[in-house]
């Protein structure tokens, strides 16, 4: 029998998610999704013909595997309301909510159960995501793979072993997309003062971003080798390469990402 799978919340991620299952063949038959509002389930039943329910306690009571993707504040309530059922059933939790530990998570919904926490980022809505995974004692090598195979219909995956590292996966990916969005709009402002029209400034900003990551990835080559390749000596890239070196960007950087990890911690 196919392993069934309830989302807890049918907004942009459990979407994301569902959509990316369904185009790597799950059954859509097998996946249920839940929300205390129609509003919400309607298109997602219309747009992929999964289950939908607003009871959370019914809708997980055949449940194999629970994933919880509704927002942080309300997520007390949403486990001790289907508490008493998941300890019957017994699934395996996994959990996209920033910022609430795998015990906290465990010890709403009853206790003792197979946690994956994951800390996803908003290219998953794109099929493009970076998520860093963390399992706690009680979740399976079986459990661990299915976790995997959900998680990578969105993107990449990456496990951790010590869930305080996830601190650092929200600064690496978690938060970066926002980082390379700032490059584009600072790179826009820059090609516009050049002469450029901001639309096609942007553009090739962006297509660069793109043809860089695609490039680096095909590559077995390390980044600072791809980078001494495109600069020639004396030539326009090392000159932009020195002056950001000589500017700090690196510095920068690291102070910003270590800034979002003890936010990431304070949160936690
Ligand atoms: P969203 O607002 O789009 O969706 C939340 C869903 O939860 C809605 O369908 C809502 O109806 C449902 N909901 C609210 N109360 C409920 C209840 N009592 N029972 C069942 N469902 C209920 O939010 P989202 O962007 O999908 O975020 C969901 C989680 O994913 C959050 O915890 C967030 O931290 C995490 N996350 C999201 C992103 C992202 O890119 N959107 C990235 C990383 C992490």
């Amino acid at each position: 029998m196919a392993t069934r799978v309830t989302f807890i919340g049918a907004g942009n991620m459990a979407g994301a998610i569902i959509g990316g299952m369904i185009d790597n063949g799950f059954s859509p038959s097998a996946i249920t999704a839940t929300s205390p509002s129609d509003a919400f389930l309607a298109p997602i039943h219309e747009r992929y013909g999964i289950h939908t329910n607003t009871d959370n306690a019914a809708a997980v009571s055949q449940a194999d595997v629970v994933v919880l993707a509704v927002k942080p504040q309300v997520m007390r309530e949403v486990c001790e309301g289907m508490a008493s059922v998941i300890q019957r059933r017994r699934p395996l939790i996994i959990s996209v909510a920033a910022g609430l530990p795998a015990e906290t998570l465990a010890r709403w919904l009853g206790g003792d159960l197979p946690v994956v926490r994951c800390m996803p980022n908003t290219p998953s809505l794109v099929g493009a995501g970076a998520s860093g995974l963390f399992a706690n004692a009680q979740v399976s090598d079986e459990q661990r793979r299915l976790a995997t195979e959900l998680m990578e219909a969105v993107g990449l995956v990456e496990w951790v072993d010590d869930e305080a590292l996830l601190e650092a996966v929200t600064a690496v990916s978690g938060s970066a997309p926002a980082y390379f969005f700032l490059m584009f709009e600072a790179m826009e402002e820059a090609g516009v003062k050049l002469g450029l029209p901001a639309e096609t400034a942007r553009r090739l900003a962006m297509q660069t971003a793109f043809g860089a990551a695609k490039m680096a990835m095909a590559s077995d080559k390390p980044p600072a080798e791809l980078k001494r390749n495109v600069m020639s000596p004396g030539g326009t890239t090392e000159r932009a390469i020195e002056h950001l070196e000589e500017a700090g960007l690196r510095r920068t950087m690291a102070e910003a990402m270590d800034a979002c990890a003890a936010r990431a911690r304070e949160m936690a």
